[in-house]
């Protein structure tokens, strides 16, 4: 995994020197040396990370953090803020800029390449998302996710993990004044591990030490190996000056990690800031699902459309020869919509097929497939289904549809619709998909012959 960094700083020998640090482990690095030439090779080069002086002449760190931070075109990249001097309220403040970590000059290797290790990762991974997200919207498939989202403005769940009760208490007491953020103590291993869904946190602060024989490690790993926790935000927190044990923790996937003990509103930052991607890559992520399940529905009536319809058929042809059971294939189409579209108008008509796919749904079983295949062609496969049953199933939904007139504004008392039905039955024997298909649509057309508002079952003398 290589990426490109950026390495900003006015002095030439700490640049040569993080460079080299950073050649080593095949990193592709570009060098600035100032503040403005920082904002300029970002837009140039596009870094994956950036290495970011505080103290230069022209423009200090935190404000080129603060201008990439607040350009949507370089707010993705994370900045670790390198400085000699750190005073506690220059943490504060960079964080608040924005940047994703600190480090301190001279730099520890091992610090440096896990935090370095750790950020592309993530980076990389919100990097696939935003392609994805794009090519959503390049397809006209969703709405831009990036664009009006104010993640900061989300309350965030926390679930603190420390080692006793005595040191519950302290992190409670120093998180509750903070009402954006709720937080939550558990203090058993298990119970954060067996977790149900509606119950992980967006953000999990975990002790690198836990109780008597806990390991704050261990938990991160299992955390991050269990897809129901795979995304959420985890903050280890670690034995001041353990570099090692940070450096793990990061390896094992933690998001971020804080020395013990820590400074509150310096948790705090980095609880929102985690909070902040986590609601981030969440959108992202349900957009793209939304996207493969716009992919095989029809989004009128939201039923499954023909190329999903065929490849579950081969499915189910298969397991009727595993299993020996057969089962049912219908084609329904309603009976002159055209003249529907025609009389009354195709928002009508659209109306019409929304109705007549929400009847034909509520009388069947949960396992029967229903999809559309054309303009008012649907077809319906049923597993596990005999003679008898496909021909009682089929004369319902035509009865249904018959039965009541479908709601139409342009018609009081509604129109009267009726729908013909071909069903053919596969055996557990050789078929294929098409042919079965082709059966189904003899015997509709048979019933549009015979006067329609028919079912017929195919025969093979027919
Ligand atoms: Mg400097």
């Amino acid at each position: 995994m290589a990426g490109r960094i950026l390495v900003v700083d006015d002095i030439a020998t700490n640049r040569m020197i993080l460079r080299a640090k950073l050649a080593s482990s095949y990193y592709d690095v570009v060098q600035a040396e100032s503040g403005v030439e920082a904002l300029e090779k970002t837009h140039i080069f596009q870094p994956d990370l950036i290495l970011l002086d505080i103290v230069m002449p022209d423009m200090n760190g935190f404000e080129v953090c603060r201008k990439l931070k607040g350009d949507p075109k370089t707010a993705h990249i994370p900045v670790v803020m390198v400085t000699a001097l750190i005073e506690p309220g220059d943490r504060l403040r960079g964080l608040e800029c924005g940047a994703d970590d600190f480090l301190s000059k001279p730099i520890n290797d091992l610090a440096l390449l896990s935090r370095v290790r750790n950020l592309l990762r993530a980076k990389f991974m919100f990097d696939e998302l935003r392609l994805r997200d794009k090519t959503t919207q390049e397809l006209g498939l969703g709405e831009p996710i990036l664009d009006d989202f104010d993640a900061a403005t989300l309350p965030g769940r926390v679930t603190l993990v420390p080692t006793n009760s005595k040191m519950a208490q302290v992190w409670e007491e120093q998180l509750s004044p903070h009402p954006s953020v709720s937080t939550k103590v558990m203090l058993a291993e298990h119970e954060v591990i067996e977790l149900d869904s509606p119950d992980i946190p967006d953000v999990f602060v975990i002790h690198a030490r836990l109780g008597a024989f806990g390991d704050g490690l261990r938990l991160v790993s299992h955390l991050r190996s269990r897809p129901r926790t795979r995304h959420t935000g985890v903050i280890l927190v670690v034995p001041d000056g353990d570099q090692e044990k940070a450096a793990k923790g990061l390896d094992l996937g933690a998001s971020d990690y804080i020395f013990d003990p820590f400074d509150a509103s310096e948790m705090l930052v980095r609880i929102n800031s985690q909070i902040r991607r986590k609601h981030i890559s969440d959108r992202l992520r349900s957009n793209v699902t939304d996207t493969l399940r716009l992919a095989v529905l029809d989004p009128l009536t939201g039923l499954y459309n023909r190329r999903y319809a065929t490849q579950h058929l081969e499915k189910i042809t298969e397991r009727a020869r595993e299993s020996g059971k057969g089962f049912a294939l219908m084609v329904l189409d309603i009976d002159k919509f055209k003249r529907v579209n025609d009389n009354y108008g195709h928002n009508e008509g659209d109306q019409i097929l929304k109705e007549f796919s929400r009847r034909i749904q509520e009388n069947l079983r949960g396992v029967d497939l229903v999809s559309r295949i054309g303009g008012e062609e649907f077809l319906i496969a049923m597993p596990d289904t005999s003679e008898n049953e496909a021909r009682i199933a089929s004369e319902r939904l035509r009865k249904v549809i018959e039965q009541t007139p479908f709601p139409c504004a342009a018609r009081e008392g509604g129109l009267h619709i009726t729908v013909s039905i071909g069903v053919t039955l596969g055996d557990p024997g050789e078929q294929d998909v098409e042919s079965l298909i082709c059966q189904a649509d003899k015997a509709l057309y048979a019933s549009k012959a015979d006067g329609r508002n028919m079912v017929t079952l195919f025969t093979s003398a027919a």
